[in-house]
C-alpha cells in the first residue's frame, strides 16, 4: 500500500523543508519495521519547487494473521484462504494509518527539534493515495475530506479495467489538495483511512477513545460527519462511540454560548435516530415502559423523576394516554421539559393533557393521588437510602397508583461497560446501584407492605451471567388488598408523620 504526500515552495521556503517536517532526510530511502511489515520511505523527487515523499507499506499477510491468532483475535474473520490472500498487501487501510503514526510520530505531534517554526506553518500539500478502501464511494470520501478545507479528487477503481460493464470496486483512487499544516493533514488521514476502510485489523479498545479524541483535536469537534467518523472509528462499538460523542460535545460546549449549545443538544437528538448502531438503552427503556403502560390499560399517567420530558413527549404521541403528569423536583429539568415539548407552542387540546409539576417524591403529595400508573424510570437510586422509604410511602402508601413501573441499573453488569472504571457508578449523581437480588428483595416489600403484586423483566441484552443493565419491576395493585384491608392502609403513616405524630400526641 502506498501513499504520497508532495508540496510545493520557492526559494524562501524550499519545498524540501518537508524533508525536516517529516523528520526524514530527503536523501536517503529509510526502512522501518512495523508490526505487520516494513514501511519504506523514499523522496521520489526533492528540489526546492517540489518534493515528494512516499511512503510505501509492505504488509506480510501471514504475519498478519499470525499476529492475530497469537493475541486470540482469531485474525480475520473470513475463510481461511481470504486470511491470506487480500487486499491487505495493496490497500491502504487501518495498517497504513498506525504506520503513520509511527513512522512520522514526531510530525504528526507537531514537533520539529531542528526548525521549531515549521509545524505550524501552512503550506500548499497534495496527498495521493492510489488505491483507497471507501465504503461509502466517492461521496463519502468527499464528505470527510471536504470540510476539512481539501480539495477532493476521488476517482473509482473499476473492478477490472478491461471489463468495464463490471462497475467499480469498492475502491477510489484520492488525490488531496489543500493549504495545510503537515501535522492536521496527518492526523486527517490518520483517522480517515481507517473510518473509509471501516475494518480495523485490530481488537478496539476503550484507548482507542484517547487516541481518536488526540488525533481529532481541533477539527473533529466541529466534522459534520463526526457521528459517522466517531462511530466507524471505534469499530461501531456503541459504548465507546457514545462517550467519545460526549466527550466532543463538551469541549465544542466549552466555546459555545447558550443558544448554541441548545441547537446542538437537538442536533444530536435528531442524528439518534440514524445513526449506525443498536438502539440507545434509554430508548429501550422509554419502549418497555410504553409497553407496560398499554398492556396495564392505564389512560392517566405520572411520570415521576421526569427529567427533561423524554418519556412525557413518548407519551403524547398516544392518544390512549389522555392525562400526563411529569413530576420533578428540579426546576431546571422541568424548564428543559417544557423548552423540549414546546409546551408553550401546543394546541391547546394537547396542553390540556399534559402538565409538569415540582415536588419532592421524598414528600406526600395530594396532586398525585387517583392514577392509573405512574413510572419511577432511573430515579430511586438518585435519592439516598436513607430517603428511599419516604419515596416508598409517598408512591405506594399515599398516591397509589393502579401500576408502578420501576428501572433501575443493574450493577451487575457494569462489568459490561467498557469505559466504567470498576466499582464505578453509572452517573456521578447516583446514591447507589442495586444487584437484581436487591433490588427484587426491595420491590418484594414494597409490594408486600403495601398490597401490590410485582414482576420483573430485563431491559436492554439480558446477559446470561451479569443481567441486563437496566432492570424493571412491575406493581400491579392488589384491589382486594385496597378493599378488605382499609384499616391496616389507613395505619401505615409516612416515615416522617410517624415522628411528627408521636410528638404531637
Ligand atoms: N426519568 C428520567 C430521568 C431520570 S434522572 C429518565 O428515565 O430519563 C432522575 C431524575 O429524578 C432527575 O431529573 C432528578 O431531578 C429527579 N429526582 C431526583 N430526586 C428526586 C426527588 N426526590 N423528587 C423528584 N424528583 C427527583
Amino acid at each position: 500500500m502506498f501513499l504520497t504526500i508532495s508540496t510545493s515552495g520557492a526559494v524562501e521556503r524550499p519545498a524540501t523543508e518537508l524533508g525536516f517536517l517529516l523528520h526524514k532526510h530527503p536523501d536517503k530511502a529509510q526502512q522501518f519495521s512495523t508490526s505487520h511489515g516494513t514501511a519504506h520511505v523514499l523522496y521520489p523527487e526533492a528540489g526546492v519547487e517540489r518534493c515528494t515523499m512516499a511512503l510505501l507499506l509492505e504488509v506480510d499477510p501471514v504475519a498478519l494473521v499470525r499476529r492475530g491468532k497469537d493475541k486470540g483475535r482469531g485474525g480475520a474473520p473470513d475463510s481461511a484462504l481470504a486470511q491470506y490472500v487480500n487486499d491487505r498487501p495493496y490497500a491502504a487501510s487501518s495498517l497504513l494509518a498506525v504506520a503513520i503514526a509511527g513512522v512520522f510520530s514526531s510530525a504528526v505531534k507537531g514537533q520539529c527539534a531542528a526548525r521549531p517554526e515549521l509545524p505550524g506553518q501552512s503550506r500548499p500539500l497534495r496527498i495521493e493515495v492510489p488505491v483507497l478502501p471507501a465504503r461509502g464511494g466517492a461521496a463519502l470520501v468527499e464528505r470527510l475530506f471536504e470540510p476539512l478545507g481539501w480539495t477532493v479528487t476521488a476517482r473509482p477503481v473499476a473492478l477490472d479495467e478491461r471489463f468495464p460493464e463490471w462497475g467499480d470496486s469498492r475502491y477510489v483512487s484520492l488525490v488531496l489538495e489543500g493549504e495545510h499544516r503537515l501535522m492536521d493533514a496527518l492526523r486527517h488521514l490518520y483517522v480517515l483511512l481507517p473510518v473509509l476502510d471501516d475494518a480495523k485489523h485490530y481488537w478496539v479498545t476503550p484507548d482507542e477513545v484517547e487516541k481518536l479524541l488526540r488525533a481529532g483535536e481541533g477539527w473533529l469537534e466541529g466534522h459534520p460527519e463526526q457521528r459517522l467518523i466517531t462511530n466507524r472509528y471505534l469499530a461501531r462499538r456503541w459504548s465507546l462511540t457514545r462517550d467519545a460523542l460526549d466527550r466532543l460535545a463538551l469541549a465544542r460546549l466549552a466555546e459555545a454560548d447558550d443558544t448554541e449549545a441548545e441547537e446542538l443538544d437537538n442536533a444530536v437528538d435528531e442524528q439518534e435516530d440514524t445513526a449506525e448502531r443498536p438502539l440507545p438503552l434509554a430508548v429501550q427503556r422509554r419502549q418497555a415502559i410504553l409497553g407496560v403502560l398499554r398492556r396495564s390499560g392505564a389512560a392517566r399517567v405520572l411520570d415521576l423523576g421526569c427529567g427533561q420530558g423524554q418519556l412525557v413527549g413518548e407519551l403524547l404521541k398516544d392518544p390512549r394516554f389522555t392525562e400526563i403528569v411529569g413530576v420533578d423536583v428540579s426546576v431546571r429539568a422541568l424548564k428543559e421539559a417544557s423548552r423540549r415539548l414546546r409546551l408553550d407552542r401546543m394546541t391547546e387540546r394537547q396542553a390540556a393533557r399534559v402538565a409538569l409539576l415540582q415536588g419532592s417524591l421524598a414528600y406526600t403529595d395530594r396532586r398525585l393521588a387517583g392514577y392509573d400508573a405512574a413510572v419511577l424510570s432511573e430515579v430511586i437510586e438518585h435519592l439516598d437510602l436513607p430517603r428511599l422509604p419516604a419515596l416508598e410511602y409517598a408512591v405506594f402508601g399515599a398516591a397509589r397508583p393502579t401500576t408502578v413501573v420501576v428501572t433501575t441499573p443493574n450493577v451487575e453488569y457494569n462489568v459490561r461497560w467498557e469505559t466504567l472504571p470498576a466499582g464505578h457508578v453509572r452517573h456521578g449523581d447516583h446514591r447507589f446501584e442495586w444487584t437484581r437480588e436487591e433490588f427484587r428483595a426491595w420491590a418484594g416489600q414494597v409490594a408486600e407492605r403495601h398490597g401490590y403484586d410485582v414482576d420483573f423483566a430485563p431491559v436492554g441484552p439480558d446477559d446470561p451471567e451479569v443481567g441486563p443493565p437496566t432492570q424493571m419491576a412491575v406493581f400491579h395493585k392488589n384491589e382486594k388488598y385496597d378493599q378488605s384491608d382499609k384499616n391496616h392502609r389507613n395505619n401505615q403513616n409516612h416515615p416522617d408523620e410517624t415522628t411528627k405524630e408521636a410528638k404531637a400526641a
